[in-house]
C-alpha cells in the first residue's frame, strides 16, 4: 500500500533536483504503461518555462480546424450508427473554400453554441427564450437560420426556399450532415453561406436595430 499522489501535485513534484523523472514514485503511482510513457519523456537539462500545447496538432497548436476535427470525432465516437461515408462528406464540407469566419460559424451552430434566445435563456441571461425577430416562437439555432419567418425573407431569394420549408425542426448538425449525403459540395457551401449571412443580419437586428434586407444580406 502506498500513499495517494497529494491533489495538488504538479510535474515537478515527479522530477528529482538532477532533472530526472522519480522513477520509484513514476510507477508507484502510475499504470505501467503510463509509467514506461512518462520515463520515456525526454526532460530538458535547464528548466523551462512550461508551454500549452494541444496534442492533437502535429504543432502543438490549437487551430479551430484541429478542434472542430476533434468535436467530429467525438460526435461521431458517440454515435455508431453513422456510417463511414457520413464522416467522409462532413470532412469534404470542413475542407471546402469557406472563410475560416462562417466555418466557425457553422460548427457553432452545429454544436448549438451560438447565443440565440434559448441557449441565453437557459444560461439565465435574458428572461425568455422568445425569438426577437418574429415574437413567435423561442428562438433555437433552427429557428434563428431557417424557420423564423425573417429568416425565410432570405431563404426566398435563393434556389433552396422550397426544400427549406419542409425541413422538419432540428439540430443543425443532423442538417448538415443529411445535406452533405444528398447534395452537391457547392450546394452546401452555399447553404452554409446563407445561414452566415442570415445569422449576420440577424446580430445587425438584434444589436444595433438595422432593419434586415435580405438582399444586402446575401450581397
Ligand atoms: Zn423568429
Amino acid at each position: 500500500m502506498h500513499m495517494e499522489l497529494p491533489n495538488d501535485t504538479v510535474v515537478t513534484d515527479l522530477i528529482d533536483e538532477r532533472h530526472h523523472w522519480k522513477e520509484d514514485i513514476i510507477c508507484q503511482h502510475f499504470s505501467k504503461e503510463a509509467s514506461e510513457r512518462i520515463l520515456q519523456t525526454p526532460l530538458p537539462r535547464i528548466p523551462q518555462q512550461d508551454i500549452l500545447i494541444w496534442k492533437f496538432d502535429k504543432h502543438g497548436s490549437y487551430s479551430v480546424k484541429s478542434g472542430y476535427q476533434l468535436a467530429l470525432k467525438q460526435k461521431f465516437s458517440d454515435n455508431p450508427g453513422c456510417s463511414d461515408t457520413t464522416r467522409t462528406h462532413w470532412e469534404v464540407v470542413w475542407a471546402k473554400e469557406i472563410p475560416e469566419k462562417v466555418k466557425v460559424f457553422m460548427w457553432r451552430a452545429a454544436k448549438n453554441l451560438l447565443p440565440t434566445a434559448t441557449n441565453l435563456w437557459k444560461r439565465k441571461m435574458i428572461m425568455d427564450p422568445i425569438c426577437k425577430r418574429c415574437s413567435c416562437r423561442s428562438e433555437d439555432v433552427f429557428h434563428a437560420l431557417l424557420e423564423c419567418r425573417v429568416a425565410r425573407k432570405l431563404w426566398k431569394v435563393t434556389e433552396f426556399y422550397e426544400e427549406v420549408k419542409q425541413i422538419p425542426h432540428q439540430d443543425m448538425l443532423s442538417l448538415l450532415q443529411e445535406m452533405a449525403s444528398k447534395r452537391t459540395k457547392k450546394d452546401v457551401e452555399l447553404i452554409i453561406a446563407v445561414c452566415w449571412a442570415i445569422w449576420y443580419s440577424r446580430n445587425c437586428f438584434i444589436f444595433y436595430g438595422k432593419e434586415e434586407n435580405p438582399l444586402i444580406s446575401v450581397a
